[in-house]
């Protein structure tokens, strides 16, 4: 309990931070020079899947290396980059870096990795996104299949005339696309089809309460059930636990990603845990 509080408290004081100390100007100031002064960065998750552990991929995800600051999560920069339109470049950004790394690691290591890169709704609805990802493919070599893009569901109840058509370009380029937050979100489930979903992320909020939480344990076996159902493959989020990790693979549950086989981690450290990873893989097959 209290190192719950004691993280709560310290995101709290963050966030409080970060809007006192700084006027919203200032802010996108910072940012802006962020993007020219190369300051961010990107911290790698692994995605595992849950037949047979093997690291089947990784989730992409930003950090700020502010002078002077240390490492900015990103809930404290992105809504407002969101809102004031800088995530286009920061997430142009994000898009290369990320693609790039994940084919080196492909063939680096000779594995089949997938990269997931998570879009914001105003970067998603930017007609020019499919060309700038072609480029992006084009330029890094990675092939197409091995990009997932991770949207919200609040990105399918925007009256958008053009989303369909970013969604067709999108899976014409054989890109798949995953529903990241699952569950959390307002959006009915007619969405389901009327989108090419490929994934649902079931959100860490029903992953934290498993086993206790009957609710959560049928929700989750539910929403396992309905993704096969329609042909989409399930991933949990915010796994922590052996107990979570057994009860989704006896669920159904295709892969899993969370705190209990690793934290989101810097290339190097990433790169060494994919070493570490096929030298176990090997002297299990020999
Ligand atoms: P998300 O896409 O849902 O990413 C998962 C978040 O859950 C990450 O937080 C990750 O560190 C955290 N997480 C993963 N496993 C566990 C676990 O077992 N326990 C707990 N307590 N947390 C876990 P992070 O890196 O702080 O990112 C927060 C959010 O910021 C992301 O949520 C995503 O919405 C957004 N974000 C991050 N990078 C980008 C980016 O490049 N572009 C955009 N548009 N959004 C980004
Ligand atoms: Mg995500
Ligand atoms: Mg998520
Ligand atoms: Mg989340």
């Amino acid at each position: 309990l209290a190192k719950e509080l004691g993280r709560n408290n310290y995101q709290f004081f963050t966030s409080d931070l970060m809007i006192r100390a700084q006027h919203r100007y200032t802010l996108e100031r910072n940012l802006r020079r962020a993007l020219v002064e190369d300051e961010f960065l990107l911290y790698y998750q692994p995605k595992l899947n849950l037949n047979d552990g093997q690291i089947v991929g990784a989730e992409a995800l930003i950090r700020w290396n502010m002078p002077d600051m240390g490492l900015v999560a990103p809930n404290e920069f992105i809504p407002f980059a969101e809102e004031i339109g800088l995530i286009v470049p920061m997430g142009r950004w994000v898009l290369s870096k990320a693609c790039e790394q994940a084919q080196k690691w492909r063939v680096e290591h000779q594995i089949d990795f997938k990269i997931s890169v998570n879009i914001s709704p105003k970067q998603f609805q930017d007609p020019k996104l499919p060309q700038f990802i072609l480029e992006v493919l084009l330029a890094s070599e990675l092939p197409a299949h091995a990009l997932q893009l991770e949207i919200t569901e609040g990105l399918l109840m925007v009256e958008a005339e053009h989303l369909s058509s970013v969604f067709d370009a999108i899976k014409t380029l054989g890109i798949s696309i995953s529903l990241d937050d699952f569950g959390t979100g307002f959006s009915s489930l007619s969405y389901l089809q009327r989108f090419p979903i490929d994934n649902l992320k079931i959100d860490r909020s029903f992953i934290r309460e498993i086993p206790e939480n009957q609710d959560s344990v049928v929700l989750t076996k539910a929403i396992i059930a309905m993704s096969s159902a329609l042909g989409m493959s399930v991933t949990a989020e915010g796994v922590e636990n052996i107990e979570q990790m057994d009860f989704l693979r006896g669920a159904g549950c295709d892969e899993i990603q969370g705190f209990y086989f690793s934290k989101p981690i810097s290339v190097e450290h990433f790169s060494q845990l994919l070493s570490e990873h096929k030298l176990s893989r090997q002297s299990r097959l020999s």
